[in-house]
C-alpha cells in the first residue's frame, strides 16, 4: 500500500520535473521522466523505490513480464543505465549483461545488493560454472533486510544530501520485513508435510529460514523442459514425503507441475519466486509484500501447516 501511494505521488509530481529529464532517456516505466536509479528487476526496483522515496524515479532493466534469468540488456537499457545516477544489481553472477553495462556506463554508481550476504553455493556443478551462488536472496525476508541496507548505503553515497531520508525510509522497510519474517515464522511453524515441490530452485533461502525442504524440478536457473528421469525422480520424492500440493510459478506453464501432480496424486498451486510481477497486478497495488504473503498462505496450505 505504502509503495503504491509513493508511486502515485511520484506520478503526480512528474510533469513538473520533466524538464530535468535526460533527453536521451526515453520513456521510463514509471512515467515520462528518465529514471534516476535503474534496478535489475522487480524485487530490486521495489526495494530501491521504497528506500529512495517518491522524489526519485527507479526504473527496471528487465521489463515487467520478462524472465530475468539469462536476460540480455538492450541498447535502450544501456542508455537508461548510462543516464541514471545509480544501478542496483543482485550481483553474485545473476546479471550476465553487467560487464557490458559497466563498460558503456562507467559513471553510473554500481550498488550490489547482495554485498556481504552469505550466499548458498550452487550445488549443480555444471550450472555453477555460470551461476556460482544461489541468487534468490530477495525471497528471504531476513536477507532482504540486508539488501535494503546495501541499497540505502549506495543511494546515500550517490545523493549525500538525501542520506537522512534514505535512512528513515530504509528503517521503515526493514521494520516491514521484520513483521513479514515474524508472520512467516508463526505461519510455517508447525507443518505436517514440510516439503515443497517447486518449478525451479528459487526457494532455497526461504526453505532454510523456515525449516522446510524444497524439491525443485529445475535448478537455480529455470530450464525449458525437464527430462523424463527428472520428472520421475520428483514424482518419487513427492510420493515418499506424502506431498499433496505441487507448486508452479505464476510466470510459467503449469504443464510439468500438473504431470507430476497427477502421478503423485497431488493438486497444483501457484508459488511465486517474485521474479516477475505483471504490470497489470502492479497497477492493482500488488507489490513484493502482497506476493510474499500469497506465497506464505500457499505454503501453509500446501504443506499442511497448523493452526
Ligand atoms: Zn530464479
Amino acid at each position: 500500500m505504502r509503495a503504491t501511494a509513493m508511486l502515485l505521488v511520484a506520478a503526480v509530481t512528474l510533469p513538473a520535473l520533466a524538464g530535468c529529464a535526460s533527453p536521451s532517456g526515453g520513456p521510463a516505466s514509471s512515467g515520462s521522466r528518465a529514471p534516476d536509479v535503474m534496478a535489475t528487476f522487480y524485487p530490486l526496483q521495489f526495494l530501491a523505490q521504497r528506500v529512495a522515496g517518491p522524489d526519485l524515479v527507479v526504473g527496471s532493466v528487465v521489463r515487467p513480464g520478462v524472465e530475468p534469468h539469462d536476460y540480455e540488456a538492450t541498447a535502450d537499457d544501456v542508455v537508461k543505465i548510462h543516464d541514471a545516477k545509480a544501478l542496483v544489481v543482485m550481483g553474485a553472477g545473476f546479471e550476465a549483461w553487467l560487464q557490458t553495462a559497466r563498460s558503456q556506463a562507467p559513471d553510473t554508481r554500481l550498488i550490489v545488493s547482495t554485498e556481504g550476504l552469505r550466499t548458498r553455493a550452487n550445488p549443480d556443478e555444471e550450472e555453477a560454472k555460470s551461476l556460482p551462488a544461489d541468487p534468490h536472496t530477495w525471497m528471504s525476508p531476513v536477507l532482504a533486510q540486508q539488501m535494503a541496507r546495501n541499497v540505502q548505503a549506495g543511494l546515500a553515497a550517490a545523493w549525500p544530501d538525501k542520506a537522512a531520508t534514505f535512512r528513515a525510509n530504509a528503517d521503515q522497510l526493514v521494520a516491514d520485513l521484520k513483521e513479514l519474517d515474524r508472520e512467516y515464522r508463526l505461519t510455517l511453524a508447525n507443518c505436517s508435510t514440510p516439503f515443497a515441490v517447486t518449478n525451479h530452485a528459487a526457494f532455497g533461502y526461504l526453505a532454510e529460514e523456515y525449516n522446510f525442504t524444497q524439491i525443485p524440478i529445475a535448478g537455480l536457473d529455470p530450464e525449458a523442459e525437464p527430462d523424463p528421469q527428472t520428472v520421475a525422480h520428483v514424482v518419487d520424492e513427492a510420493k515418499a514425503h506424502n506431498v499433496t500440493v505441487v507448486f508452479f510459478e505464476d510466470s510459467v506453464s503449469s504443464k510439468v507441475a500438473q504431470t507430476i501432480a497427477d502421478q503423485a496424486h497431488a493438486t497444483t498451486r501457484v508459488l511465486s519466486p517474485i521474479e516477475i510481477v505483471p504490470e497489470e497486478r502492479q497497477r492493482q497495488g500488488v507489490d513484493y509484500f502482497t506476493v510474499m504473503r500469497e506465497d506464505m498462505v500457499a505454503l501453509h496450505d500446501g504443506m499442511g501447516c497448523s493452526p
